[in-house]
């Protein structure tokens, strides 16, 4: 295999040249979430030469996914994205590193998979997760490209810490409810959108390294997708930021939601609710003390009594989340176990 000519027409640019080409090869970059976003960005990234990108996403592939994560092929359905992607990725550019990361980023795990990167791309589609970047890149000095999509729409901002950039907590200062904006599945979305965004992010990454302008301080740019019309913001850096401000209040991370709960933090006063269908309970119970069964397909607020203290659990821990965010708002006596049955054994 000669690849001598592999990067011949990005070189010829003056913007570029072998001193680009040798910048982009010390690069690492790291992509938090091989989904729609991801998958768009990581090709860009490896064929132009990034010499070292890292894939963190502890999800497997899922047939609804391929419809905007086209470097995945059906045939992978169940295989982890992140070693999938990898291996796409070295197949596209056999000269570059690309790291398997096959977990979602944590309050334990960030700041250990930060260091060893120099720019972070956030892929991911929801607002924990979001926030947790945000706070680890603050705290670690990091520079992020992130992208968030809805429907038809979606924006872009680079933040550099070197430039005093607003962070997401100077807008919002507590992390969002999950479901107050909809996701992908819930709104659903064309596969084209995040692909837009996604190699928007892989040219701002492209030029950070190479030294070339980036999206401006503070600037959110807005583009919507059915009539191409775009727009720019300018975010306001808040002195009364819990991260960023005068008079912090974070200095660590956390990626908990008030209502989730670890199998630790589990006493008598729970009464503990399996939300597995019927089926999966049969095959697979949970024996390790009294419980009462409420599969989620028929989960009724109705059922739980207001005095009582409950937590749901389901097999790793993402549907009772998705009950309990829901719930959230009526009910506070209602919390979730993280890591679901798989946790509390
Ligand atoms: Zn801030």
């Amino acid at each position: 295999m000669n690849l001598n000519n592999y990067y011949s027409r990005q070189l010829r640019l003056p913007e570029v040249g072998a001193e680009g080409q040798l910048r982009l090869s010390h690069a690492r970059c790291l992509v938090v979430g091989a989904g729609g976003l991801g998958s768009a960005a990581l090709p860009y990234l490896a064929a132009a030469g990034i010499g070292t990108v890292g894939i963190c996403d502890g999800d497997c592939l899922d047939v609804s996914n391929l419809h905007r994560q086209p470097i995945y092929s059906a045939a992978d359905i169940g295989t982890l994205k992140a070693e999938l992607a990898a291996k796409r990725m070295r197949e596209l550019n056999p000269m570059i590193k690309a790291n398997v990361h096959p977990v979602f980023l944590n309050a334990n795990n960030a700041f250990l998979l930060f260091s060893s990167y120099d720019l972070i791309l956030d892929c991911t589609d929801n607002f924990k997760t979001k926030f947790l970047i945000n706070d680890a890149a603050y705290l670690a000095k990091k520079p992020v490209v992130r992208a968030s999509i809805y429907q038809f729409e979606g924006q872009l901002q680079t933040y550099l810490p070197e430039r005093k950039d607003a962070c997401l907590r100077c807008m919002w200062q507590k992390v969002p409810e999950e479901g107050c904006v909809g996701t992908c599945q819930e709104v659903g979305v064309l596969g084209s959108i995040p692909g837009f965004f996604g190699v928007l992010q892989a040219n701002e990454a492209i030029k950070f390294f190479l030294g070339l302008p980036v999206l401006q301080s503070n600037q959110l740019l807005f583009s919507d997708l059915i009539h191409y019309t775009q727009q720019s913001i300018t975010l306001e850096r808040n002195e009364h930021c819990p991260l960023c401000g005068t008079h912090p209040s974070i200095s660590s991370l956390s990626d908990r939601y008030s209502w989730e709960i670890t199998p630790a933090e589990l006493d008598e006063s729970f009464t503990l609710i399996d939300i597995r269908e019927k089926e999966e309970v049969k095959n697979d119970p949970y024996l390790n003390g009294p419980y009462l069964h409420l599969p989620m397909s028929c989960f009724d607020l109705a059922q739980l009594d207001s005095s009582t203290k409950y937590a749901l659990f389901c097999q790793r821990g993402r549907r009772s989340a998705s009950v309990v965010s829901a719930l959230y708002k009526e009910r506070a006596n209602v919390f979730s176990i993280l890591g679901g049955i798989e946790a509390l054994r």
